[in-house]
């Protein structure tokens, strides 16, 4: 039987409408969240990465600024702009679009971010807190794909889960939040040998790589939850890392791409906006 889709973009608009009225209440309290969006240099995927944050404050009447900056910016001109948002009491998260150019230590400018304000969760702070299990602002996109397991209704705990992929922005806070849900975690990443003997035994797994069909059905254990965050573009048309024709024929779920993954990053990255404006708010 073919597997049950998870699809993004309802489960997304779920959300918002739940966002929308968190939003209404901090209004009548005389509080608008505000995101700040940096953008260094004209990469051509950060700008429709922006642009769908900056319709997405719209759609939920957030308070947002776009601050576009040159590409040949120095690293401590970016930091000065990054200190004046911290300032900001109108700007409630701040996110810094990656990747930035290469003279420009990503590190460092991540550290400059108030860690209350770091609405990507990608602060040393928010980072150690998921370690240890401590309540913090979490990653967008793997925050989102755990609301997408949760919805199956399966539970995790006991669970088998796999995640390929490293990533300090994906696959390393995937790994420990589904750690946190009392999985147990295995991490697949470049240097791993024969992934297939991992990926078999997986009750959830959970792609990061940026490698079109890198997991094939042979690969998938029947019944799996699948969530596929890559986003490839292969002659123009976007696709993720999971070869979703044949794996949705053994999964027990799968999520597609586009319409999965990508949304509910956009909600996650709203709900932490206005988490962190509630929590000034103390509501
Ligand atoms: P990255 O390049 O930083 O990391 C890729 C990881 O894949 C590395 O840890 C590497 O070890 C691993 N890897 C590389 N080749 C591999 C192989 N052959 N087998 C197993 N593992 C391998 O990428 P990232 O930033 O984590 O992003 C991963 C993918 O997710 C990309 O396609 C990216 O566009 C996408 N992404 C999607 C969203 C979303 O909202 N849907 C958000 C962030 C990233």
């Amino acid at each position: 039987m073919a597997a049950t889709v998870i699809d993004g973009k309802i489960l997304s608009a779920k959300h918002m409408e739940e966002l929308a009225l968190r939003v209404k209440k901090l209004k009548e309290k005389g509080i608008t969240p505000g995101l700040a969006v940096v953008l260094v240099g004209e990469d051509p995927a950060s700008q429709i990465y922006v642009r769908s944050k900056e319709k997405a404050c719209n759609d939920l009447g957030l308070y947002s600024v776009v601050m576009r900056l040159e590409a040949d910016l120095s690293e401590e001109r970016l930091l000065v702009e990054i200190d004046k948002l911290n300032r900001d009491d109108k700007i409630h998260g701040i996110l810094v679009q990656l990747p930035l150019p290469k003279h420009i230590s990503e590190d460092r400018v991540l550290a400059r971010i108030d860690s209350k304000k770091d609405v990507d969760g990608f602060h040393v702070e928010n980072v150690g807190k998921l370690f240890l299990n401590q309540p913090g602002i979490v990653a967008c996109t793997p925050k989102g794909a755990l609301e997408m397991i949760r919805s199956t209704g399966v539970p995790i705990s006991g669970k088998e889960a796999v995640v390929i992929g490293r990533s300090n922005i994906v696959g390393r806070p995937m790994a420990m939040l589904l750690l946190n849900e009392s999985a147990t975690v295995t991490v697949c990443h470049s240097r791993t040998r024969d992934m297939k003997k991992y990926t078999q035994q997986a009750d959830i797994l959970v792609v990061a790589v940026g490698r079109p069909k890198l997991v094939t059905a042979d690969m998938v254990k029947p019944g799996a939850i699948v969530i596929d965050v890559g986003i490839n573009r292969v002659d123009g048309k976007v696709v993720g890392d999971v070869d979703y024709n044949s794996v949705k024929e053994v999964a027990g779920y799968i999520t597609p791409v586009p319409g999965g993954v990508g949304r509910m990053t956009i909600a996650m990255l709203m709900d932490n906006t206005v988490s962190i404006a509630e929590q000034e708010a103390q509501v």
